[in-house]
């Protein structure tokens, strides 16, 4: 299939900043090798999180959705030994393909992966007083709306709430859609519209992950 100007210029970008090593191209090849969705964020928007996570002096993360541990690594790299990432996973297979990634990255001590329900690992971590500095959410969107109100109870001033595929190649403007996603990251984009305690920014972005968004918000 013909590459797209969004697709080449992505690919332009994670060469000349020379994003992905081999721990992450590994990464990436054990997905597609254990027939895994290829659902990862793209080297840009993992550099973007880590940008992210620096800019607000992450020590605490919490990641809904491991998948192959793709973006905990980035995560992980950019607290560098300094606090955790938990990441949770539903799929127990999904979850060990992460665990060895995240491995061979040298980030046993730093990311840890649960695996189950989020909804239900979250309620189950002990934070032991800390906060949450930053909360990424890339999993389960009917449950956006769920995983943003327990992020911002753990949340401290300043923390970072982010959930990503809150606009689907557009799908979002379809108010009569019934697709339970759409619904989902609808809800979320109203939510956090008026909620009076983050200050949010949905920035619509394109690539090799086709068009979709990513929604930072700011806890105040
Ligand atoms: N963040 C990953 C990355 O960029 O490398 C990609 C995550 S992928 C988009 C979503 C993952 O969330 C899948 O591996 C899926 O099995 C998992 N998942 C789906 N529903 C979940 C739930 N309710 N709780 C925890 N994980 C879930």
């Amino acid at each position: 299939m013909k590459e797209t100007i969004f697709e080449k210029v992505d690919h332009y970008l994670s060469e000349i900043f020379s994003l992905e090593d081999d721990i992450l191209k590994d990464t990436e090849s054990s997905i597609v090798e254990n027939g895994m969705p290829e659902h990862s964020v793209s080297s840009n928007q993992g550099q973007f999180l880590y940008l992210l996570a620096k800019m607000c002096n992450a020590k605490n993360i919490i990641e809904i959705g491991t998948l192959g541990g793709y973006s905990s690594i980035w995560l992980g790299r950019a607290i560098n030994g300094q606090g955790k990432v938990i990441s949770i996973e539903i799929d127990k297979d999904f979850a060990e393909v992460a665990k060895r990634n995240i491995e061979k990255a040298g980030l046993t001590n730093t990311v840890e992966v649960k695996t189950g329900r989020a909804l239900d690992v979250l309620n189950q971590i002990d934070l032991k007083g800390k906060s949450v500095d930053l909360f990424f959410m890339d999993a389960d969107k009917p449950n956006y709306v769920a995983y943003f109100d327990w992020a911002l109870k753990n949340a401290r001033k300043g923390s970072l709430i982010i959930a990503d595929n809150v606009i689907r190649e557009g799908k979002v403007l379809d108010q009569n859609s019934t697709d339970e996603k759409v619904v989902g990251v609808r809800a979320y984009n109203q939510m956090l519209a008026k909620n009076n305690k983050v200050v949010s920014s949905v920035l619509q972005q394109v690539g090799i992950k086709d068009y979709d968004g990513i929604a930072i918000s700011l806890v105040k």
